[in-house]
């Protein structure tokens, strides 16, 4: 699916987003990435997403990233009979280990080491901090609270209890079960909350083995501190700003964001500002103007992608959100300020040969009238090398290995495309300019940069870069074997 803009849209599923019409109108709207949720539904429910967006990849010929985001040590409340009640200010609620479903005065709290650590005076924190509840009683299982901000609570919503230190392992049962489960899926990436150290994703990663790029979720004081050790073991970051902004002042979330957006670009590595960014449009089809200047300042920034939450997941306009994502990111990246931020803030300081070649590539791209960067990548190391110089013309990412076509959706600038398993260069400047010319990017007359690795099929061997012609025919009368 051929995109208007480089930054991509992760959007993420859920009941207002189950059914194939609804996932193929967001994927045509311009969501390049599903996000499943594990801390909501069965794992039936996700194999039946799972399942309609590899139908609308199939039948869409594009390829779509899916990432499962695994629950974490994420504390959450039950569910409940109704499914929410309004807490009012000043009112009474009561958290237990009841596994009996909620009402208005209390609902379960299934984590026993919560009320082993509680005393009067401390306070929960439900739904990104929405609600605040303040212990005025407690036991080993059972806390008495006032409601001291009220709102709506609903079924599984999160808890933060920012004055406790819990003792927290990385990954819970459910996580471990999880895992194998959406690993045995074929998920393209799969996201790690609440990771705390380096150790939490060598641990994922042996038991990911491989069939899934992890994703760390930058969510706990613990992370930030430690984030240049964890970016260096991870294979992308989502800057999870909800439990963030929770677990740290607010006004912290927007120096962090910047310094790990950079970050990430500097090591090549895709990078998600989440959470928030439409929240009036679960109810409303129009966004506040500080959610526009919100997704538009992490445009500017240089992240990867904007994500939708509950926007697509659970409100009444995911596609409208969509849409207003798109609409954003095309502005902004038509500005000339946006230039200037992206080329005044690139850093680059690798010195391997394909260091060398997508540095000439872009500049190539740059200094004559060229359509397109077209990069062939078995492991996809070039097409997110390429990315990190964040070229002024489109990144063509040509891969016969399915995965990495998959996960390279999610990095900035790439649109991806399968080719067979080519043994020959001229074979491989034809599948290029065919490729730009069938998306549209280019015509028979423009040309092309490619860059490329030969002998074919051995992972780290970039080392041409040829400027091409998009005409087949010329290419197969100037071109050596
Ligand atoms: P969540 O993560 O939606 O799974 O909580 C994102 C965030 O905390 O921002
Ligand atoms: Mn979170």
């Amino acid at each position: 699916m051929r995109r208007q803009r480089n930054v991509k849209i992760v959007a993420t599923l859920g009941p207002a987003s189950e059914t194939y019409d609804t996932i193929r109108a967001l994927h045509e709207a311009g969501a390049d990435v599903f996000r499943l949720n594990m801390s909501h539904g069965t794992q039936d429910d996700i194999r039946e997403k799972h399942r309609i967006i590899r139908q609308v990849e199939k039948d869409l010929d594009s390829p779509i990233a899916i990432l499962a985001d695994l629950q974490g040590p994420k504390l959450r409340v039950g569910v409940f009979a109704a499914g929410e009640h309004d807490l009012q200010e000043g009112a009474r609620f009561r958290v237990d280990l009841d596994p009996a479903e909620g009402d208005d005065n209390r609902v379960c709290l299934p984590h026993p080491e919560i009320f082993a650590a509680l005393r009067v005076g401390a306070t929960l924190l439900v739904n990104d901090g929405k609600i605040r509840l303040k212990v005025t009683e407690c036991g080993e299982d059972y806390a008495n609270c006032e409601v001291v901000a009220g709102g709506t609570i609903s079924d599984r919503k999160g808890v933060n209890v920012p004055d406790v230190v819990l003792p927290l392992a990385a990954l819970s049962e459910k996580d471990r079960d999880d895992l194998e489960f959406a690993c045995n899926l074929g998920v393209d990436w799969l996201a790690l909350s609440f990771v705390q150290r380096p150790e939490d994703v060598h641990e994922a990663r042996a038991l990911v083995d491989g069939r899934a790029a992890i994703m760390c979720k930058i969510e706990k004081p613990a992370a930030v501190e430690k984030f240049d050790e964890i970016l260096a073991v991870c294979d992308s970051i989502m800057v999870a700003r909800g439990d963030l902004g929770v677990e740290l002042p607010v006004q912290n979330v927007p120096p962090i964001q910047k310094r790990m957006v950079r970050r990430c670009r500097a090591a090549a590595k895709p990078v998600i500002v989440a959470t928030q960014m439409l929240e009036s449009m679960i109810d409303s089809p129009m966004p506040t103007r500080a959610e526009v200047s919100d997704v538009a300042t992490a445009i500017y920034e240089g992240a990867d992608a904007v994500m939708l939450s509950a926007e697509s997941a659970a409100g009444n306009y995911p596609v409208e959100a969509v849409r207003t994502m798109d609409n954003v990111a095309r502005e902004v990246e038509n500005d000339p300020t946006y230039t200037e931020i992206i080329n005044a803030s690139r850093s680059v300081k690798g010195s391997t040969t394909a260091d060398g070649i997508v540095a000439a590539a872009r500049e190539i791209a740059e200094k004559t009238d060229i359509k397109a960067i077209c990069c062939f990548t078995q492991s996809g190391t070039t097409a997110l090398l390429t990315a990190r110089e964040r070229p002024g013309v489109p990144i063509i990412a040509l891969t016969s290995v399915r995965n990495t076509a998959r996960r390279l959706t999610l990095s900035w600038g790439c649109h991806c495309v399968m080719t067979e398993e080519l043994d020959r260069f001229k074979m491989a400047v034809v599948n290029a300019a065919r490729a730009a010319r069938t998306a549209g990017f280019a015509d028979t007359d423009d040309q092309i940069v490619i860059t490329a690795g030969v002998p074919f099929n051995v992972p780290g061997t970039t080392n041409i870069l040829r400027i091409a012609p998009c005409d087949e025919r010329l290419i197969l009368r100037t071109d050596p074997e």
